[in-house]
């Protein structure tokens, strides 16, 4: 890719394009659950169209639609995908100032979302228009996937094309100036533990479920400090699992028949959604006062499955160049997000994939969510970089 083609993209972003974009993405209430992602996704779908997008609207549910835009290239090369997500978090209370209206002071964006991740969707957005800008066709395709969902279930990312092919894709979440490679995962059963109900003046004519699911939640705390805790990735940290929610009872007078527990358990790279439940069963099983009594009655949503790239892989130093490059920085780190993150729905379509964006992620779903102007301005460099240089990349 010619320097001189980096620097004229390079330069005719800025600062005040990137924000115009932002301000209206954040001024849309894209609240997940209940909010409008469909008026965000129009906008989204507008504004490509504009810079010379060919642009689809992927009805994900009623009212919910992705946004595909492709800026078309000769077809010499493979697609770049940059992708993140249009839905946000609610605001929650304490703001300093209306959430949903973008505020600049000393030097940092505020509002919601500026950061996870209407700031990483604008950045990319302007980064794309510079490229349209520049005139040049690239051999590859350059792919904008916006979707909904992700802070729920990720129902966007699971439901793009099956078929999508590109060489990279760039998952646009907080990154603090680092190149992820890896991110957790999670898993969410409701077990299940089934009794017999009895005069409570009598417990010893029925079965308690609630006492047997104590008995399963004393085992699988066991479980996780001594096996999951042990269990560690170099990038992500450690397995975990907890239990978050517990019911069963209805009455004073009765014993509970049936009790029902959720346990979040979070997976590092490597440990796969089914190995996951059977080991939860085994370690049940092997308590002698639950044989049998327990089952898993259903699963809960959650954003998917770990996923991890081979840092050796030809993408990741492509991205740790353009990184470094764009903030004058020796050797960009490679990390690990311990968060879900949809990497792992453009890795589970066989495509390379990492995770870069502004900011540091534990500012993330916070009040009086920030990012600093000078990192959504690097951001949109380190897109349109990333981007030229992958769509350049010969098949
Ligand atoms: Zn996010």
């Amino acid at each position: 890719m010619p320097a001189e083609l980096f620097k004229s993209v390079e330069e005719s972003l800025s600062i005040n394009r990137v924000l115009e974009v932002l301000t209206r993405l954040v001024s849309f209430q894209s609240v997940n659950p209940g909010g409008n992602e469909e008026e965000a996704a129009r906008y989204i779908g507008e504004f490509m169209k504009a810079v010379g997008c060919e642009v689809t609207l992927q009805e994900v549910e009623p009212g919910r639609p992705n946004v595909l835009a492709v800026l078309r290239g000769t077809g010499e090369a493979k697609a770049v995908i940059l992708n993140t997500h249009i839905d946000v978090v609610p605001a929650g209370e304490g703001w300093s100032g209306d959430p949903f209206q973008l505020r600049v002071e000393d030097g940092k964006a505020i509002g919601r979302g500026v950061m996870d991740a209407k700031g990483p969707l604008a950045a990319m957005m302007a980064a794309i228009e510079a490229i349209a800008r520049s005139g040049k066709r690239l051999p590859g395709d350059i792919v904008l996937a916006a979707v909904v969902d992700e802070e729920a279930a990720s129902k966007g990312a699971k439901a793009l094309p099956v078929n999508l092919e590109a060489s990279l894709a760039v998952i646009g979440e907080a990154t603090n100036r680092t190149l992820a490679i890896a991110h957790r995962g999670s898993i969410r059963p409701v077990l299940a533990a089934k009794g017999v109900a009895a005069h409570s003046s009598t417990p010893h004519l029925g079965k308690n479920a609630v006492s047997l699911m104590a008995k399963a939640v004393v085992a699988l705390d066991a479980f996780a400090e001594r096996e999951l805790a042990e269990r560690r990735h170099p990038l992500t940290g450690q397995s975990s699992l907890a239990v978050t929610i517990m019911n069963g009872g209805i009455k004073e007078s009765m014993i509970p028949d049936y009790c029902e527990a959720l346990i979040d358990r979070r997976l590092i790279p490597g440990e796969s959604e089914e190995r996951a439940i059977q080991e939860l069963m085994d370690v049940l099983e092997a308590e002698e006062a639950l044989k049998g009594q327990l089952h898993i009655a259903r699963m809960v949503p959650t954003t998917g499955a770990a996923s991890e790239t081979d840092v050796n892989h030809p993408v990741v130093k492509l991205c740790r160049d353009a990184i470094s490059a764009v903030y004058g920085q020796q050797d960009t780190t490679v990390t690990g997000l311990t968060a879900n993150c949809d990497m792992t729905h453009f890795a589970a379509r066989g495509i390379p994939s990492v995770i870069y964006g502004p900011g540091d992620f534990s500012v993330a779903h916070k009040t009086d969510e920030w990012v600093t102007l000078d990192e959504l301005l690097n951001a949109a460099r380190v897109y349109a970089r990333i981007a030229l240089e992958a769509a350049t990349m010969r098949n």
